[in-house]
């Protein structure tokens, strides 16, 4: 069994992940056969409760406003809506539902209150159930865990000098904030990032040092290619190759040998076979389901089919650990503090980012 480190530096990942091709792949495979079952996949649905109309300008988003896409946006979906998509879920084969919304931090009141009452009707349906909603204070992700939450989503996104090229309106260290609150709480943590950005090989390096240097490392790392979409500031940005993120997805398992590597975004333009290099290369975690919030997925079924190809079994909920226990909202231990919480707005100039807002301004 290899050792997790948690003092990776920059030149040995990089070294790791410029290795010959064949070399990479034979290592990463032998670390995850070492660490989990090879033909076992983990599979998530992402359910988008709040889309669009995001204050933030992350450059790859289609759900920041200012870029005026063509997604269709919705307010915060109800309870019963999201119980009913959370049992097609289950019915699916989903082992995880993730709820995402498009805000910037969580604010207490009556939505934060209704995405409790979400969790809770989850997690009774006995599947795991995570966040992404923007960044959280120590009391909010106290509250998510007493719900019954299971893991929380927050990416990196990038290397920490990348990140300045991608968002001006938060900063690397709000993230970091936001997983360390996580973490005084039970609840898993999930945090990877995108390639295909603009970024460099140094980049994704920095990224997988600063994931694989916290201690402990996060149970859950989505690798996301970039998926361009008309408007955001990153539309004309190339699709990165499969070799490209086969060796990301490599590198990742070799660092964070015990993590459930997720291959996210950008499944639709990669063949089966390219996939399959991906699981070979240690991935073992999916999202299931037409779309990943905005952008288009591969279907359920031709998601099965391939599992069917390859061999591989869907993961049975709660394996890694134990179902959390929900309490009820009225027995609560925790009320909402009405906080207002210090995040950054570094608000740095990114030329791409002001091009595409001026580009998407309404013509007079
Ligand atoms: S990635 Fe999240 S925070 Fe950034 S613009 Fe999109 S929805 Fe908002």
């Amino acid at each position: 069994m290899a050792t997790t480190r948690h003092n990776w530096t920059k030149e040995e990942i990089l070294e790791i992940y410029n290795k010959p091709f064949m070399d990479l792949l034979y290592e990463a495979a032998t670390v995850h056969r070492q660490n989990h079952d090879p033909n076992t996949v983990q599979v998530s649905t992402l359910l988008s409760i709040k889309t669009g109309g995001c204050s933030e300008d992350c450059g790859y988003c289609p759900q920041a406003a200012r870029y005026h896409t063509n997604i269709e946006g919705n307010d915060l979906m109800s309870v019963s809506q999201v119980k009913a998509q959370a049992m097609r879920a289950k019915e699916a084969g989903s082992s995880r539902v993730c709820m995402g919304a498009a805000w910037r931090n969580v604010k207490d009141g009556q939505e934060f209150d209704d995405v409790l009452e979400m969790v809770r009707t989850i997690n009774r349906l006995d599947l795991e159930v995570c966040c992404t909603l923007g960044m959280i204070t120590e009391n909010q992700a106290k509250r998510l865990a007493e719900a019954g939450l299971y893991a929380y989503n927050h990416n990196l996104d990038s290397s920490e000098e990348y990140y300045k090229e991608v968002i001006s309106t938060r900063g690397y260290q709000d993230r970091l904030d936001t997983i360390e609150n996580v973490r005084k709480t039970a609840v898993t943590v999930c945090s990877g990032g995108i390639i295909g950005m603009g970024e460099s090989a140094e980049d994704r390096a920095g990224m997988l040092v600063a994931l694989s240097t916290l201690n402990p490392q996060p149970e859950s790392v989505p690798i996301n290619a970039l998926v361009p979409v008309e408007g955001t500031p990153m539309a004309e940005q190339q699709q990165v190759s499969i070799w490209e993120m086969v060796r990301m997805i490599a590198t990742t398992r070799i660092v964070m040998p015990e993590t459930q590597v997720r291959l996210s975004a950008g499944r639709t333009q990669m063949s089966r076979e390219g996939q399959a290099m991906c699981f070979f290369a240690g991935a073992n975690s999916i999202f299931a389901g037409d779309k990943l919030l905005t952008t288009p997925n591969p279907d359920v079924n031709e998601d099965m089919e391939m599992f069917k190809t390859l061999g591989l079994n869907p993961q049975k909920p709660f394996v890694k650990k134990a179902q959390p226990v929900t309490v009820d909202a009225e027995k609560s231990e925790y009320m909402a503090l009405g906080e207002k919480p210090r995040w950054t707005r570094p608000g740095h100039i990114i030329e791409r980012n002001l091009a595409a807002q001026e580009k998407s301004k309404p013509k007079a």
